[in-house]
């Protein structure tokens, strides 16, 4: 517990600021839990497999919040221009300050794109940061937790690209060397056979062998593990058809993002027209572009992602809204630790989460950037620590910085 609750009763008492481990971290003040402010905002790129930019919002409290922006050019950079709107507030007020930010950055385009990315960095940070101010885990924040512990599904990956028996072979892998219950391949690994990619036309041949990875993968794991696959957005509308109808078979758990994104009306014409489950979100923007592939009937699972799609609360309003729709959300995710635990925190809080994805399984420093266990046998238990309730290791962290960063303060 980071604060003393006397202080949420009386304005007026004094309290003590904690750290993780209890002790006190030198700031014993007489004021209220709501007398804080934002004193300043630090970046850190990491040389992930994405290079992964971890905000960390500093307060005169002398507590910081960490939280992190999927990847995209210029993400520090903006978070820079924005740093003077959120000095001096107060960083409580997490959804008034998200909407000044998309107002103050309308310029940059917070609509859509990298504006919203850095935005989500920072509003995961300030729940990180609230959650740490209150004495909370940062998934109380959002309403409450519907399960103690999140399911993970792990993108998987073989060196023999789209050979069935290799991806079979390392199904079986991740299973049970590694603890998995849930994974995705890429579908639209080339297998030689294509002749023109540009004309997105799947050919009979590559039908069958795409319905040969999807038959090898799903039968040797069958009752073991669910398997979703991903297009990425290659394929025209008749591809994602027939392939979509070439696998129904073999029941997968979802296939993802089958036709290019623009086009509402194709995607649910595709989606609409299989009993494969269809996915799609992962590029897409706030609420706003996901309501309108929930109400065009464009999906069958949403995919957002947190550090992404606007952060913890933006997320939590999507899952909200696809409810209504009967529409589950699996959370896309290529994040560091802090990322993947910000998505935990909200698969935990809504009731339409299926899983959170792990992009990072062949990176053997991953777990290293915390002290805290994050994943383990393919479930992620939240913690109950304030905040997100990780501990960044800063050697970890300063072993791995891109070129030419430099390491944030510590709080
Ligand atoms: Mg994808």
């Amino acid at each position: 517990m980071s604060r003393d609750y006397r202080s949420l009763r009386d304005p007026n008492a004094e309290y003590t600021a904690r750290d993780l481990s209890g002790e006190a971290m030198g700031v014993t003040a007489s004021r209220g839990p709501r007398d804080v402010e934002i004193t300043d905002v630090q970046t850190t790129m990491v040389d992930g497999n994405f290079p992964w930019t971890l905000v960390r919002v500093y307060t005169d409290a002398g507590v910081a919040g960490t939280g992190e922006a999927y990847w995209g050019a210029g993400v520090p950079e903006l978070i820079d221009r924005m740093t003077p709107f959120l000095v001096g507030e107060n960083p409580l007020d997490i959804d008034r300050l998200f909407e000044h930010l998309v107002q103050r950055l309308s310029g940059e385009g917070s609509v859509e794109g990298v504006t919203v990315t850095a935005i989500s960095g920072v509003e995961l940070a300030l729940h990180d940061l609230a959650g740490k101010l209150l004495g909370v885990p940062a998934y109380q924040l959002l309403g409450g937790k519907y399960r103690d512990e999140v399911r993970v599904y792990c993108d998987c990956h073989t060196e023999q690209g789209a050979d069935p028996a290799a991806c079979a072979d390392e199904a079986e892998r991740v299973v049970e060397e590694l603890g998995y219950d849930a994974l995705k391949f890429d579908l639209d690994v080339p297998s030689g056979l294509e002749t023109d990619r540009a004309n997105r036309h799947l050919r009979p041949g590559e039908i069958r062998h795409k319905a040969s990875v999807v038959e090898a993968v799903t039968e040797r794991v069958r009752d073991r593990a669910d398997v979703a696959f991903d297009c990425h957005w290659s394929y025209s509308a008749s591809a994602a058809k027939q392939l979509a109808a070439a696998i129904e078979e073999y029941d997968v758990w979802w296939l993802e993002d089958p036709v290019p994104p623009e086009n509402l009306q194709v995607q649910a014409a595709v989606t609409g027209d299989t009993l494969t489950p269809i996915a799609a979100g992962e590029n897409r923007y706030r609420l706003s572009e996901h309501r309108r592939l929930l109400e065009a009937g464009a999906v069958d699972i949403v995919a957002p992602d947190v550090p992404k799609v606007g952060g913890m609360r933006e997320t939590r309003k999507i899952a909200d809204l696809a409810h209504q729709h009967y529409v589950p959300l699996a959370l896309h995710n290529v994040a560091s630790p802090v990322g993947t635990m910000a998505s935990a925190h909200v698969a935990a809080a809504i009731p339409n989460a299926l899983a959170v994805e792990y992009h990072s399984y062949e990176l053997d420093w991953w777990a290293a950037l915390v002290e805290e266990p994050v994943i383990e046998d393919g479930r992620i238990t939240i913690p109950e620590r304030p905040g997100l309730g990780l501990t960044l290791d800063r050697d970890a962290v300063e072993a791995h910085m891109v070129a030419g960063e430099t390491l944030f303060d510590d709080a």
